[in-house]
């Protein structure tokens, strides 16, 4: 069964860096000197010290923009005029509390959300890390922590572990220590039927939105990114990706501007309804679909035309009929 993949950016930097450098770290001649006198020598030479050390780890990253995830996430809520975007945003916002660390990491891509188990037990309740890629623009940061922030709404909406479906409890007796044990064993005692309609379904519903794709008014770079993640990550990870995926293009709609009248942004706005309402009853009604493998093959018909627009073909060479005639009419003149 599927491991643990709601997982979007791989970094090789484990860590933050600092928010700001050097704040109380002495920066010229006189200021040390002071110091010196105050201090000592060995004081001042760790003091230097950290503030290299500091400004090192600065340079590590591309001009990040910092963003205050919190405030940006508010931030959203006050100034969209998007109905659907405010509901979710609704949603989301009473569970910004259980976010124990947001860790900025290099990439533009995506995240990755767990369960920080320190904080959980010294909280008493559900505590999440949210790791996610810091590099991009303020908008490209804010749309994946409504990816991330979702991940923690299913959660709390299903009790779980991160699963995107309310599967059966952890049977008695197991001795799941980790997250994707925990998930593989639960998945093993649901109801495969139960399992197998809601894989459909999802499918059904990441083709139908590939298909409506191309006519939805995205520019050619979004509309690789909103394939990507729903060929890449809601198709082949269905148990994983579906509510966090359509909120991620919820936002993007948003931010893009993409007419609310259009084919795609509809069924869009339905699929999100229809999520909401299943995590707010705890109980998800797949709708009709045909099997995994042909809603599989739906996600791979609507590719073409999505490589039309994001692949636009060369200017055709002028057909040999007209270079030679071009060739006969200058010999004439
Ligand atoms: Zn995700």
């Amino acid at each position: 069964m599927p491991e643990h993949v709601h997982q979007e950016a791989r970094s090789a930097r484990p860590s933050r860096p600092p928010r700001t450098t050097g704040g109380h770290a002495p920066n010229d001649a006189a200021s040390v000197l002071a110091l010196q006198r105050t201090v000592g020598n060995a004081a001042v030479g760790r003091l230097l010290t950290i503030q290299r050390v500091q400004q090192n780890q600065a340079a590590a990253l591309p001009a990040p923009i910092t963003i205050n995830e919190v405030e940006e996430i508010r931030r959203y809520r006050a100034d969209t005029p998007n109905a659907d975007v405010q509901d979710l945003l609704d949603q989301l916002i009473p569970h910004l509390d259980r976010i124990s660390a947001w860790n900025r990491q290099n990439g533009t891509g995506g995240g990755h959300t767990q369960i920080d188990q320190d904080a959980t037990a010294a909280a008493g309740s559900n505590r999440y890390a949210i790791n996610y890629a810091g590099n991009g623009t303020v908008p490209q940061q804010v749309a994946i922590l409504v990816h991330e922030l979702t991940h923690v709404l299913i959660n709390e909406s299903y009790d779980s572990d991160m699963l995107n479906y309310p599967v059966a409890p952890l049977p008695a007796g197991s001795a799941a220590t980790t997250e994707s044990q925990r998930q593989s064993e639960r998945i093993a005692a649901t109801d495969p039927e139960q399992l197998r309609q809601f894989e459909a379904y999802v499918t059904s519903t990441a083709a139908d939105l590939l298909h409506l794709l191309p006519g939805a008014g995205f520019a050619p770079a979004r509309v690789s990114e909103v394939a990507q993640k729903l060929s890449g990550h809601t198709a082949t990870k269905p148990m994983f990706e579906f509510d966090a995926v359509l909120s991620h293009l919820l936002t993007w709609s948003d931010q893009d501007d993409i007419a609310t009248t259009s084919p795609f942004y509809q069924r869009l706005r339905a699929a999100v309804a229809e999520t909401r309402t299943w995590r707010q009853t705890g109980v998800v009604t797949p709708g009709p679909a045909g099997s995994v493998d042909t809603e599989l093959g739906r996600v791979t018909s609507a590719w073409p035309a999505i490589n039309a627009v994001t692949r636009p073909p060369a200017p055709p060479r002028p057909r040999t009929r007209d270079r030679i005639l071009a060739i006969l009419n200058k010999l004439k003149r």
